[in-house]
């Protein structure tokens, strides 16, 4: 058994852990954290999530004993976070590279677990991505990403993870390759790699990776159906996380581990 507290536990994602981690007997549900002075400060956590009353009231603060705290907020509350010194499991995306850095400083004390995708699908989808990029090593590769029109960022964490398994199939780095969309004179450079955001409705999240051949072309798809399937990678990162050392973790680590 082990304690979770999710950290925006009002969002898309916070009510979809809350709901997985009450209806899974190997989770207790600890606390819920939301956005300081937000009207759902004190509301019952099971009710916010559709889930029916669970006798435990969302918090401007983790409680004592919070056991790991499951973060799906935005960057710059996730870093502030980080102060509780607690295992956690980060699935917000969007960091830039000094708040990652950031990350990797308080991974030096307590576990953490930084997965833009906790799905099991597309974490192997990777390992195959960057199979097709090195052993198609000419053809051209375009990556198109759709999500619902709330999300913040673009392209997607997972757009971006995506693009590093090709590039790091070939040898490359994605910073030199990447062209976010296309706009007037643009011909395409040998060996880059085109990243394209779609915003739109209620769409959870569909990555399509494009291998361009002269007299082919190959397309791997990954469509989440249900954001049910990010909630239950993120409690089975928060398993690994409950039992793990101090250090920077991914979902890959998460998905090999035994259990
Ligand atoms: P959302 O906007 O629905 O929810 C974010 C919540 O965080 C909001 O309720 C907001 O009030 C709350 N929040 C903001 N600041 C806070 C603070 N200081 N303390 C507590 N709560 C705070 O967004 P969402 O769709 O749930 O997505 C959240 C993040 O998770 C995004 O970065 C998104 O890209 C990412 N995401 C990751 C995965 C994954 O598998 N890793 C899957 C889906 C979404």
């Amino acid at each position: 058994m082990i304690r979770v507290t999710v950290v925006g536990a009002a969002g898309r994602m916070g009510r979809e852990v809350c709901r997985a981690a009450l209806e899974d007997p190997g989770v207790e549900l600890a606390g819920g954290v939301v956005e300081p002075g937000s009207p759902d400060v004190g509301a019952d956590l099971g009710e916010l999530c559709g889930a029916g009353r669970a006798g435990l009231a969302a918090s401007e603060e983790p409680p004592e004993d919070a056991g790991v705290l499951v973060e799906f907020t935005t960057p710059e509350a996730t870093v502030e976070h980080l102060s509780y010194r607690l295992p956690a499991v980060i699935g917000t995306t969007g960091l830039s590279e000094e708040q990652r850095a950031r990350v990797e400083e308080a991974a030096r004390s307590v576990p953490i677990v930084l997965a833009p995708n906790m799905s099991a699908g597309v974490n192997l989808l990777l390992g195959a991505v960057r199979e097709l990029a090195e052993k198609l090593a000419g053809y051209d590769v375009e990556i198109v990403e759709a999500h619902h029109r709330g999300k913040r960022d673009a392209p997607s964490g997972t757009a971006l993870l995506l693009g590093r398994a090709a590039t790091s199939g070939r040898g490359q780095r994605l910073e030199d390759v990447a062209v976010y969309g296309r706009e007037g004179v643009s011909p395409r450079r040998e060996g880059e790699i085109g990243i394209h955001a779609l915003r739109g409705g209620a769409v959870v999240g569909e990555h399509r990776v494009i291998f361009y051949g002269a007299g082919e072309e190959v397309e791997v798809v990954h469509r989440a159906l249900s954001r049910r399937t990010f909630a239950e990678g993120a409690l089975r990162a928060a398993r690994f996380a409950a039992a793990a050392k101090p250090g920077l973790y991914t979902m890959q680590d998460v998905l090999s581990a035994r259990g």
